[in-house]
């Protein structure tokens, strides 16, 4: 443990996202997860859902294995063969995976990718939530949170060499925004910086690039995609381009909360956070989901999942 965390804060401050995008900073590793959520363990089971090649899957859960979000396990003490069970430091993701369900059905895609509904337990209704203060139970939305580097902002050179892989990232987004889903959305490492930094408030694209380390053309290409994909509006200011997020990008906010907080609790290695963020009641954002029905919070023990039903309702939530 002490290795792998020694080897995540072994750069300089940077923020929370970053230091937990370094794990989960992967399209295909965030949908082998949200396989495993699903209740996925097999080797052969992750390859045919994500229709994956073999030596990719093998890349991820091992590394996956080696963040101690997974560990190998005999499936029974008679049966030799292997399988993937999530550790704790991968099911505290909870609130980042009803993010993205969340998401998509918010904004559902021609792509099937949510072959499954998450109910309540307590109430028994399908899942409709949104992410609350645990202190005053209001909502925490992209307004309500002020966020203080407790560092300067600095960056790791190392950063910016992941960050030049982008074959890599769009090769799992299924090629086109329109495919896009939350899940690979998230695994753009850039994609989230560049919407974590404009919810804090619009920037130029000058501005974008300097403030994240990125090349002028990786920043560019980025707001491209991302306002393909109606997060981002670009707007010209004099001779600047200025870009601010957009509506629909509000829901996305949750996800970079709570994989933003997840960070502060496993990828700090003792340290102090690099950032806090307080919300408008004045207390650190401790966030979970509130469920619209009952007003209960959600959790991984009161709710369940279910193949989905009727066809006809899918569009019903809103
Ligand atoms: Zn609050
Ligand atoms: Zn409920």
């Amino acid at each position: 443990m002490n290795q792998i965390n020694r080897d995540t804060v072994a750069g300089p401050p940077t923020t929370s996202l970053r230091r937990a995008l370094r794990i989960l900073g992967d399209p295909w590793t965030m949908l082998i997860l949200k396989e495993a959520f699903n209740g996925e363990r097999r080797f052969s089971g992750f390859q045919k859902k994500l229709n994956i090649p073999k030596q990719t899957l093998s890349l991820r859960l091992t590394h996956l294995c080696h963040e101690q979000m997974m560990y190998r396990r005999q499936v029974s003490p008679t049966h030799t063969t292997l399988e993937y069970a999530l550790t704790a430091k991968a099911f505290d993701l909870q609130d980042a995976m009803y993010s993205i369900w969340l998401w998509h059905e918010a904004n559902p895609s021609d792509v099937s990718v949510l072959p499954f509904e998450i109910v309540h337990r307590s109430c028994g209704q399908r899942l409709s939530a949104r992410y609350c203060c645990m202190h005053c139970r209001d909502e925490i939305t992209s307004g309500s949170v002020s966020v203080e580097h407790t560092h300067p902002l600095q960056f790791d050179p190392r950063d910016r060499l992941a960050r030049r892989n982008d074959a890599a990232v769009t090769a799992a987004g299924d090629g086109g925004a329109d495919n896009m889903v939350a899940a690979s959305l998230v695994g753009d490492i850039v994609c989230n910086e560049i919407l974590y930094m404009l919810f804090r408030s619009p920037s130029h694209l000058g501005a974008i690039a300097d403030g994240l380390d990125l090349g002028m053309s990786v920043a560019r290409g980025r707001l491209e995609k991302l306002r393909l994909l109606g997060l981002v509006e670009e707007r010209s200011e004099g001779r600047k381009l200025t870009y601010s997020v957009l509506p629909k990008a509000e829901k996305f906010y949750p996800l970079l909360m709570s994989i933003s907080d997840w960070g502060d609790r496993w990828c700090n290695g003792g340290q102090p956070p690099p950032e806090v963020r307080v919300h408008s009641c004045g207390e650190l954002v401790h966030g979970r989901f509130c469920c619209d029905h009952c007003g209960g919070w959600i959790s991984r023990e009161n709710v369940y999942v279910r193949p989905r039903q009727g066809d006809g309702e899918e569009e019903g939530i809103s």
